[in-house]
């Protein structure tokens, strides 16, 4: 079998938080291409359902939508309950979900700080405990957390330490259930992108406007596309990453070399 081939993840059962929109939806895209079936978890529900027809249009893959927040843990249970439900099993699971928020460290609330911290961080930990217990009874599975560049660099100009700090976590996280898992067959990996121009960005008014700044320090001068991160996750759902655990992949342009 040549590696096309062996890249492919056909009757693969998968699932994305925040996958509704941005990058979880064009990785969701990108694994029901390849051959798996999806479930696009996500707080917006309609969103998340138009996301799951269009998947299914277009891919003839099964897609489902699910509600779900991922900072609580019966919510993520009953997430991964409806999975099972709908597809006997989870070969890969994506805990992508996130926010940002940027406000001044000085001035930043214990409740504003929790709330990033909720999602970015617990909400991770939640979906990969939930989808690792299931991975570790069938015996193997794929996770891939959603850090950021963020993790490795501050960004500039905006405050954003809350942000910064969760996404450092989640790489360490990564690290963790890597090593805690290795010999039950459970891989899990991240990615940490560099800018990418989804609602995140385009829909903040506070972000939109810096993004001529963060063009100039970058040394590729513009933001990557979502669709520039569908190729890694499909190799990192899929078996031909057998040998990769614990590994954290930045995509951004060689935004954090210099
Ligand atoms: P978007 O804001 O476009 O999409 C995020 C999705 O996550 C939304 O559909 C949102 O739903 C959903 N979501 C938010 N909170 C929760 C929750 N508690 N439970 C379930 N779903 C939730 O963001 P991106 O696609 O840009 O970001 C996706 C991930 O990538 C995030 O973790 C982000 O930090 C990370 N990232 C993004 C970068 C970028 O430049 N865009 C760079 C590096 C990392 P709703 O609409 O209801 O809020």
């Amino acid at each position: 079998m040549g590696i096309i081939e062996k890249l492919r993840l056909d009757n693969k059962k998968a699932f994305v938080t925040g996958g509704a929109r941005g990058i979880g939806y064009n990785i969701a895209i990108a694994l029901a291409e390849a051959g798996a079936d999806v479930a696009i978890v996500d707080m917006d529900e309609k969103t998340a359902r138009e996301s799951a027809e269009k998947i299914a249009a277009s891919t003839g893959r099964k897609t489902i939508a699910i509600r779900a927040d991922v900072t609580s843990k019966a919510e993520v249970d009953g997430m991964i309950d409806g999975v099972l439900k709908a597809f006997g099993r989870i070969d890969a699971a994506f805990c992508n979900a996130g926010i940002c928020m940027n406000i001044p460290a000085e001035e930043m609330t214990l409740e504003d700080w929790n709330k990033v911290i909720a999602i970015n961080l617990t909400g991770v930990f939640l979906t990969a405990q939930a989808a690792g217990k299931v991975m570790i009874r069938q015996g193997g599975g794929s996770i891939i957390n959603t850090a950021s560049m963020s993790a490795h660099i501050v960004n500039v100009p905006q405050p954003q330490c809350s942000y910064n700090a969760s996404k450092a976590g989640v790489i360490q996280l990564t690290k963790s259930l890597a090593v805690e898992w290795a010999l039950k067959q459970v891989r899990v990996n991240c990615i940490s992108p560099g800018y990418i121009g989804t609602d995140l960005i385009l829909n903040s008014e506070l972000l939109k406007p810096l993004i001529e700044q963060w063009n100039a320090m970058s040394p590729v001068k513009r933001m990557g596309r979502p669709e520039e991160l569908q190729a890694i996750a499909v190799y990192l759902a899929g078996d031909s990453s057998a040998f990769t655990t614990g590994s954290d992949f930045v995509i951004d342009g060689a935004f954090t070399c210099i």
